[in-house]
Formats: structure tokens, C-alpha cells, sequence
């Protein structure tokens, strides 16, 4: 079994019924919807097909909609727009049309004009392409390329170091939230997260629904690494998003960013995503590169939660192959060992040091595997948060939507099946059961279980057991 979850963008290359079941055929544990490009009538039409397929393999994948934020939009453009170096180019704002004869397109952010000054650099489209400002105007930003390339539609603006005034849920993430909400969606990520107050209004969106998604926080902005423990600790999971944060910090610091981060959420227990690029020349090319396989490999050692595909599966042309190759790659290191930075965790509940201690105990005996039952979540977080070493986790819960809530954790095989607090044993003898069948176990395995107990006076405590097959 593989310990490492996949999450998968969704695209033109992937979109289809077909594509969607071969994905989740293939391991693919959470999808993503990017809400840069989705329109709500694709959304509508693939949160459901998703969920159909999924039920049809008696599986439970987790959908992932990820903001826009307040981050700086080109334009749509009807084709690529071809760019020279020393090419003038104009980006407008509001109702300003291009002037004839020069190349340009719009920008989603009217401050744009007032935020840059001449000799300001833009970095286009994660860093394909640079230019340089020559003149601001109250409508448009004049500018020169610097490097040769194309521009596209939508394509991300980074202005490394400055803080753009735009809110961190724009109307437009706001309305995609409501989106999000209708249909049930898992996990909402916020984009371009500058300190806590952000993930606070991204929370009182969600307020008032009954099962509200889980907030993902995207660090990809100097001042979200500046803030990062906070953030992290009012988020339900982080994501190192490394395409924008490459841009926005120095980029040898990005490697020592992503290992604080990662290393961070070990200690404070949040589920923590590595993205963005992990196996980027396979948009065209059939195999990765020998550092690609090394950056995956390390994303693993280090034990994240999940890693993610992008543009690979999106817009590549073997999106399958990319999904096979993060798994085998995520196979054998999660063999090889791992950095353990979970020993550093801080642990400051009675009810996370008996998971560790059952933790321990599951790894002394090498079990088969662990069983947790979880009635919101938490013992199965932190079961995956202590790292079991060899075994398997097996979380029961009552409901589709909490699973689906599971699948971000490391380790973790979220099961629906119905359980009762009064009746312990014959929820443990039902699980057991289920996974024989399953053949996920067998007579003679040695099990540990982490089961709540109501007591005499109609208290309720947690026991771990150990149980051979
Ligand atoms: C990133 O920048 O790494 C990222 C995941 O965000 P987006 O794809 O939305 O730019």
C-alpha cells in the first residue's frame, strides 16, 4: 500500500468520464479543481461524475477546490500572443481597450496601475516570460519583454515583494466558495495567504454549513512564510505551492522554505501538501527527469502528506503516466525509511499520547494494521500525524463526507461503516470482518485498535487493543 496520498489537477487532458476512472483506477486519492480556469458549469458537471465514479469503485476520493485569491489575472486572449524581446506590450485595466497596433491585454486588478512604477520587473506565467515597466498610466501599465515566449489567456502576474490591495477572497473566490459549498466539495486551499486574518475570513464563509470542506493554506507569498506557523495553525492543511512561492522568495530559499515548512507541520500535526512542478517536463515527455524523481522521492523521505500533479495532468499529454510514476517512486522510498521529523511533535492532549502510545505499540509488533474508529476525524489525524512506521491506517467512520475528509492523511484508508459507541467489540469484529473480505487482512494478523468506549456514566473513553485475526 502506498502511504503517500496523490492529489491531481483536473484539466482538458483529464476531464472526461473515461480519463476520471482511469485516475482513480490508477491511485489518484483527491482531485483538484483549479478555480483560475473552472467555470462553475464544468465544476457542476464534475463534482458529481467524480463522485458517481468513485461510488462505482467503492471508492471515496476527496475533491480539492483551490482559489483564485488575490492574485494578478491576464486577460482572456482569443489565441497566444507571440512576444520578442524589446516588444512593447500593454496591460489595461477596467474598460481601457489596447491601443491599436500594440500588443497587450487586461488585467483583473484596477490597482495594478498604482502599484507598479517604471523599472519594476513583472514576472509572467511562473516565470516563462519577464517584463520590464516603462510607463504607468491611469488605465493601462506599459511595458517591455524582456524574454522571448507567448502569452495565453489568465496567466498569472507575480510582483515579487509587493503587497497587492486586493482582499484575500475576491468576489470572484467568494462566489466559488458558494460554489463549492452547494456541491460538498472536501477541501477549499486559499491562495496567496498573507497571515491568519485570511484563513479567519475564508472560515467565516464556511460558517453556518453543516459539514463544512477543510481549509488547505497555500503558501506561496514571502509574508505567508513570514507568518507561517500562525497560518498553519488556524489551517486544517497546508500547501508548499512552489510555482508562485519560487517566484516570490529567492529561489534557494524555496528548498529551506519547503523543509520548514513541512518539518513544522510534523510538529504541530497538520497534513501538509508538496505541488507544483514534481514531474513538470512530463507535460511533453513520456519519462521524468533524474531530478525530478529526486524531488518526488524527497517530498516522500520527508513524509508529507500528499504530492501533487499540476499542469501534468491538466494539460500534459500522459497524464497516466505521470500518476504511475508518483507512485512507484512513492512505493519504494516509503520503504527506504523516512526523516522522522514527527519526533518532534508536540503533543499537548492526553488523547494524542495514547494514539502515540498505540502508535508505538503498532510499530514494536510490526502490525498488520491500525484500526481507528473516528467519529470527527481527530484520533485518525492523529494517528496518521504520529507516523506508523509499517502499518497501514484503517479509519472508520460513520459518514462519506468525513471520509472523504480522511484521504489527505498519510497512511490513512478511510471506510464508511456504520459503528456503535455502545457496542465496541462488535464494531471491531464488523471492521475486521470487512477488511478479511477486502483482503487487506488475514487469520493470524496482529492488529492494533483505537476505539472509543462509552462508559457507566455515560462518559466516553478511548482504549487500544491489540487483537490477533
Ligand atoms: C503554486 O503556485 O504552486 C500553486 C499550486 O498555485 P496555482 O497553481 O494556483 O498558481
Amino acid at each position: 500500500m502506498r502511504k503517500t496520498r496523490i492529489i491531481a489537477t483536473l484539466g482538458p487532458a483529464t476531464e472526461s468520464p473515461e480519463m476520471l476512472g482511469k485516475m482513480l483506477d490508477a491511485g489518484v486519492d483527491i482531485f483538484r479543481l483549479n478555480m483560475s480556469h473552472a467555470r462553475h458549469d464544468w465544476v457542476r458537471r464534475v463534482v458529481p461524475e467524480i463522485r458517481r465514479l468513485g461510488r462505482l469503485r467503492g471508492l471515496i476520493p476527496g475533491i480539492l477546490m483551490d482559489t483564485q485569491g488575490p492574485s494578478i489575472r491576464t486577460g482572456d486572449v482569443p489565441e497566444r500572443i507571440p512576444l520578442a524581446a524589446g516588444e512593447r506590450f500593454v496591460f489595461t485595466v477596467g474598460d481601457a481597450v489596447v491601443p491599436p497596433g500594440t500588443k497587450g491585454t487586461s488585467v483583473n486588478y484596477p490597482d495594478f496601475v498604482t502599484d507598479v512604477r517604471a523599472g519594476d520587473t513583472l514576472i509572467i506565467d511562473n516565470g516563462e516570460m519577464k517584463m520590464r515597466v516603462v510607463a504607468t498610466h491611469p488605465d493601462r501599465v506599459e511595458c517591455e519583454v524582456m524574454t522571448v515566449g507567448g502569452l495565453g489567456s489568465r496567466r498569472h502576474i507575480n510582483l515579487p515583494g509587493v503587497r497587492v490591495s486586493l482582499p484575500a477572497l475576491t468576489e470572484k473566490d467568494r462566489a466559488d466558495v458558494k460554489l463549492g459549498l452547494e456541491l460538498g466539495v472536501d477541501y477549499v486551499a486559499l491562495s496567496f495567504v498573507r497571515d491568519p486574518a485570511d484563513i479567519a475570513m475564508l472560515r467565516a464563509c464556511l460558517h453556518g454549513t453543516s459539514h463544512p470542506p477543510q481549509i488547505v493554506a497555500k503558501i506561496e507569498h514571502q509574508f505567508a512564510v513570514d507568518h507561517f506557523e500562525a497560518i498553519a495553525r488556524d489551517s486544517d492543511a497546508v500547501m508548499v505551492a512552489r510555482g508562485d512561492l519560487g517566484i516570490e522568495c529567492p529561489y534557494e530559499e524555496l528548498p529551506i522554505i519547503q523543509r520548514r515548512i513541512v518539518k513544522t507541520c510534523q510538529r504541530i500535526g497538520r497534513p501538509v501538501i508538496v505541488a507544483t512542478h514534481m514531474l513538470e517536463s512530463m507535460i511533453e515527455n513520456p519519462l521524468p527527469t533524474r531530478a525530478e524523481i529526486t524531488d518526488v522521492a524527497n517530498a516522500v523521505f520527508e513524509q508529507a502528506d500528499a504530492i501533487m500533479l499540476s499542469g501534468e495532468t491538466t494539460v500534459g499529454r500522459q497524464p497516466m503516466a505521470c500518476v504511475e510514476v508518483m507512485d512507484r517512486i512513492a512505493r519504494r522510498i516509503e520503504r527506504s525509511g523516512g526523516a522522522g521529523y514527527h519526533a518532534e511533535a508536540e503533543l499537548t492532549q492526553p488523547r494524542q499520547k495514547l494514539v502515540r502510545s498505540a502508535v508505538m505499540l503498532a510499530d514494536n509488533l510490526r502490525a498488520a494494521a491500525i484500526l481507528v474508529f473516528t467519529r470527527n476525524g481527530k484520533l485518525a489525524r492523529y494517528t496518521s500525524w504520529m507516523r506508523p512506521s509499517f502499518s497501514p491506517i484503517y479509519a472508520f467512520c460513520d459518514r462519506e463526507p468525513l471520509a472523504a475528509q480522511l484521504k489527505l492523511l498519510r497512511g490513512v484508508t478511510p471506510i464508511v461503516l456504520p459503528s456503535s459507541h455502545d457496542d465496541p467489540d462488535g464494531s471491531v469484529d464488523g471492521a475486521i470482518l470487512r477488511l478479511m473480505r477486502g483482503h487487506r487482512l488475514k487469520r493470524g494478523d496482529t492488529v492494533v485498535i483505537l476505539v472509543p468506549h462509552a462508559t457507566s456514566n455515560d462518559r466516553e473513553v478511548d482504549s487500544v487493543k491489540m487483537h490477533v485475526v
